[in-house]
């Protein structure tokens, strides 16, 4: 018998990609999906296994033949009574059986991510794990791919859950030590280890965040800013890297007002090279907006390279404090080009030192965005770590009052409760299931 089910309503989705396409996959799941198959398709299959049936309209109509696949809850990737159909991927096709299953009343189209989120919150899987979906479906790059699959196969989840239970733990020792209190045969070191173990906790904790830099960098991108005076070559090397003309290449000074960006997958790892407004003072208020951008794209980066043409000089500038500084020579070809020693120097009309270049920028983004062990992935898991552990700090600071410090323990597993979705989240969902898309 099937699970019993929170969810009354039945939802349907085309789950693949843009139409037209080989197979379309559409999917149900809710308490009706025995009905709807028996109408559709005039038959439940054996749960798992792919049966050719024929798709028929309420009158008769042959919709399609297609593979039905029947998923008994709770072993359904939802938990509920799963079904999916496997059809021919034309818009026509689709839309008729789209249409006839609109057309039962005890169905409805699913909104974006509303399949993930009834796994959750049928017990099927926890946030990090729902939001690892989320990422594993916007994947661009393979570090992005396995830091996903990371998380999706449950690591932060048992990382935090580890946590809550030492957490639990510290707590039940501290409650034993205020009941027994009164004891003169209860020693006193209880309390003693527990502390031990929640400075210890705390440390992980603050490593842990340290982790998140790195996958920030996977996530959104290794952020490269090419800097220089107007002419230096700024434009021309992004073009290069970028293998296609993307920024405006032009000798009259000044013309790269906007922020130009490419995207590249060096070696598995999101790179993302801005050009900038070239700096120099300047009047013009136009461009003055371009360099205030350019010095605020300064000031995001993680690698800047300064562009320097012969006889120029590298404009100053604030380098932000821990960024890495290449300084690239660029006009090789030009009579007078020098370089200094250690820097790279460049031709984009003859092609020298690019190759060095790329290399050199990857190099620094794979050791920028390597991750040993499981980090959080988002910005919301850093928050709640942080409130974790300053909460567990202030339980040590207050471990003369038991009963206070236990409570900030509590607080501590609370925070870390909900990043998995374990409490208190209900306002959060919203946000986290809107990033899907219809059908998953
Ligand atoms: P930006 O203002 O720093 O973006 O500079 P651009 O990329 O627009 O280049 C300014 C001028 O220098 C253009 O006329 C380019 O064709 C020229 N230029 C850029 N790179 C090279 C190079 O490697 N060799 C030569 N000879 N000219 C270059």
């Amino acid at each position: 018998m099937s699970q019993p089910t929170l969810f009354r309503e039945t939802i349907f989705a085309l789950s693949s990609g843009a139409l037209p396409s080989g197979v379309a996959v559409i999917r149900l799941s809710g308490p009706h999906v025995r009905p709807a198959l028996e109408r559709l398709v005039g038959y439940i299959p054996p749960a798992r296994l792919a049966t050719l049936r024929t798709v028929r309209s309420a009158d008769g109509d042959v919709l399609d033949h297609g593979l039905v696949l029947f998923f008994e809850g709770p072993a359904s990737f939802t938990g509920e009574d799963c079904a999916e159909l496997q059809v021919h991927g034309g818009r026509a096709t689709v839309a008729a059986i789209l249409a006839e299953l609109a057309s039962y009343s005890d169905t409805r189209l699913a909104e974006a991510g509303e399949f993930t989120r009834r796994a959750f919150m049928n017990g099927k899987l926890d946030l990090t794990t729902a939001e690892a979906f989320a990422d594993l479906l916007a994947a661009e790059t393979e570090s992005q791919r396995r830091l996903a699959m990371a998380n999706a196969d449950g690591g932060q989840k048992q990382l935090y859950e580890s946590w809550r239970r030492r957490l639990l733990h510290a707590r039940a020792m501290i409650e034993a030590e205020l009941d027994f209190a009164d004891e003169s045969d209860v020693p006193g070191s209880v309390a003693d280890n527990v502390w031990a173990d929640m400075t210890a906790l705390r440390e992980e904790i603050v490593n842990h965040v340290e982790g998140y830099k790195a996958a920030e960098i996977v996530r959104d991108g290794f952020r490269v800013v090419l800097v220089g005076a107007p002419n230096a070559g700024k434009s021309s090397l992004l073009n290069a890297l970028a293998k296609r003309d993307v920024a405006i290449v032009t000798d009259i000074a000044g013309t790269t007002r906007d922020l130009v960006e490419v995207s590249l997958d060096l070696h598995g790892v999101k790179v993302i090279v801005s050009d900038t407004a070239g700096l120099r003072a300047s009047t013009d208020p136009v461009e003055r907006m371009g360099i205030e951008r350019a010095l605020n794209a300064v000031a995001r980066a993680d690698l800047i390279l300064e562009l320097i043409a012969p006889n120029d000089q590298l404009p100053a500038y604030a380098v932000p404090e821990g960024v890495e500084i290449i300084r690239v020579f660029t006009k090789a070809d030009l009579a007078g080009a020098i370089a200094e020693p250690g820097c790279h120097m460049i031709s984009v009309i003859t092609g020298e030192g690019l190759a060095e270049v790329v290399q050199d920028i990857s190099h620094r983004a794979a050791a920028a965005s390597r991750i040993e062990s499981v980090v959080p992935s988002r910005s919301r898991h850093v928050s709640l770590l942080h409130e974790g552990s300053a909460h567990i700090n202030r339980a040590l600071l207050t471990k003369s009052h038991l009963e206070l410090a236990a409570e900030e323990l509590r607080l501590a597993s609370s925070a870390l409760g909900i990043i998995v979705g374990a409490t208190g989240v209900e306002e959060l969902l919203s946000v986290i299931f809107s990033e899907f898309c219809i059908g998953k």
